[in-house]
């Protein structure tokens, strides 16, 4: 009949565009359906929020591709309060976003009883015992790794807030990804604490409980590493000579003289320390604790510590005083298990380090760990999460930023860079690149480092 009408090539022109219509269509439905899914217009939307959150998302996309013309835009749109994407777009703002919003704190902190002494815990007298029962319990779990090669724990944290400026929290980044360095190196693992597990024991005391829940939680590990998150690896090729401590429990950076002899509250520091799984360790966060309780406690301490304590300014009492003062009063009881260390730098303090970084580039090379090439570059004082430091904040942070380049650039080494400068955080390539990669040598031999390899035991 069609034929008759419209002759026979005209129907197959038809037939043909219907068929091509349909596919069309098809192709249509199926371009709908995919953008429903994966623009998440949610599944069972409306069509005006599906167009509100396609149009959001094609404005998204286009902010990333022009950004100035997308500032432009959004001036406009954002004189008509009515426009919802202008809305949406003032919710993506990062930078306008106010963080306490969203931060909160659940009810208030336990209040200690004011009759009953401070513990940390309940008290534990063989754990020498447990521990031992637990290491032959569990075979795969030893607590050395290597011939004098304790397995070691390096802890360190920060606290649960945001800092009082957010550059803070970058140095927390650099300094936290500098400890993941040297200890993937070395074989050591890695834990970051941001809980505060007891409220009373707040600000610098806050790693007395932490470290005695690790311990005791981690009978595998042999020695625990605390270091404050102001400190950073500047040597990534030294190994701690841990033979050096065998008979020793406690090691800090200090000097014999200056604490039991002068009580000087910088005899030693507390922000780079080792302390062995051990009952005796467990006595000594007991003995240590007791000062740190925040309030009348603490201040009272403070006064205490001061009078006591050579060249120590009046302020609440420290978890570093508190240590000097219980080594000079009870040398008997502690002093034979620890190891006052200054032949290298297991803390160093900042102020007499960073500006020979240069001098120290230019005569020697990592692996020192001393005055040559310093371990541990120490920011005492500077209080980069804080609101005021003991320093102005542009010296430490240029500072903190050079410590931070001193240590990358020995790792950006084994992959053929380095830092422009030691201010810059630029890099430049120092090797040209080769079809031999496995050949390419770095000059400290930190890719596969003797003391990071694990010997496998036939089991
Ligand atoms: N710290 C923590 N939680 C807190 C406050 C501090 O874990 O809420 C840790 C942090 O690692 C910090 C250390 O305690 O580095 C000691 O404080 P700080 O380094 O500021 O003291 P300083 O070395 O300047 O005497
Ligand atoms: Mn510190």
């Amino acid at each position: 009949m069609l034929d008759r009408c419209l002759g026979t090539h005209r129907v197959r022109q038809i037939q043909r565009a219907t068929r091509h219509g349909k596919i069309t269509l098809l192709c249509l439905f199926m371009t709908v359906v995919v953008l429903r899914g994966t623009i998440g217009a949610g599944k069972f939307g409306t069509p005006e929020q599906d167009f509100n959150d396609l149009r959001n998302h094609i404005y998204a996309s286009r902010k990333h591709a022009e950004p100035h013309r997308v500032l432009t835009e959004s001036n406009q749109s954002n004189n008509n309060k009515n426009d919802e994407a202008s809305n949406a777009n003032d919710a993506n703002n990062y930078a306008a976003f106010d963080i306490n919003k969203i931060l909160v704190d659940e009810g208030e902190d336990e209040k200690p009883d004011p009759n009953k002494p401070y513990i940390l815990g309940p008290k534990i007298s063989d754990w020498d015992e447990q521990r031992a029962k637990w290491l032959s319990e569990n075979p795969n779990f030893s607590n050395f790794i290597g011939a004098n090669k304790p397995r070691v724990l390096l802890v360190t944290g920060s606290s649960p807030k945001p800092c009082e400026n957010p550059v803070g929290d970058h140095y927390l980044l650099k300094s936290i990804k500098n400890k993941i360095d040297y200890c993937r190196l070395h074989g050591i693992e890695i834990f970051y604490n941001m809980a505060l597990l007891d409220a009373e024991m707040a600000g610098f005391w806050a790693k007395l409980p932490l470290i005695r829940k690790l311990l005791i939680s981690h009978p595998e590990i042999e020695f625990l590493w605390w270091m404050d998150s102001d400190a950073m690896f500047t040597d990534m090729a030294f190994e701690v000579p841990w033979e050096r401590y065998k008979d020793s429990n406690l090691v800090m950076h200090g000097w014999n003289e200056m604490v039991y002899d002068q009580k000087n509250w910088i005899g030693l520091n507390t922000g780079s320390f080792l302390l062995r799984n051990c009952q005796w360790s467990l006595d000594l966060l007991d003995a240590w604790s007791p000062m740190g309780p925040k309030g009348k406690i603490r201040d009272e301490a403070g006064k205490v510590l001061t009078r006591e304590l050579k060249n120590r300014p009046v302020f609440e009492a420290d978890d570093q005083s508190a240590m000097v003062y219980l080594l000079a009063t009870q040398r008997d009881k502690w002093g034979d298990k620890v190891y006052l260390e200054n032949a290298y730098y297991l803390h160093g303090y900042w102020g007499i380090l960073v500006d020979r970084y240069e001098e120290m580039i230019e005569n020697y090379h990592p692996g020192l760990g001393d005055h040559r090439w310093p371990l541990v570059t120490h920011f005492v004082g500077c209080k980069p999460c804080g609101k005021f430091g003991d320093y102005s904040v542009e010296r430490c942070l240029k500072q903190m930023d050079r410590a931070f380049n001193f240590g990358d650039n020995q790792i950006l080494q084994i992959y053929g860079f380095t830092h422009k400068s030691l201010a810059s955080r630029r890099v430049k390539r120092v090797r040209n690149e080769t079809g031999n990669p496995l050949e390419a040598k770095d000059e400290l031999g930190l890719l596969h480092p003797a003391f990071k390899a694990v010997k496998v035991s036939s089991s």
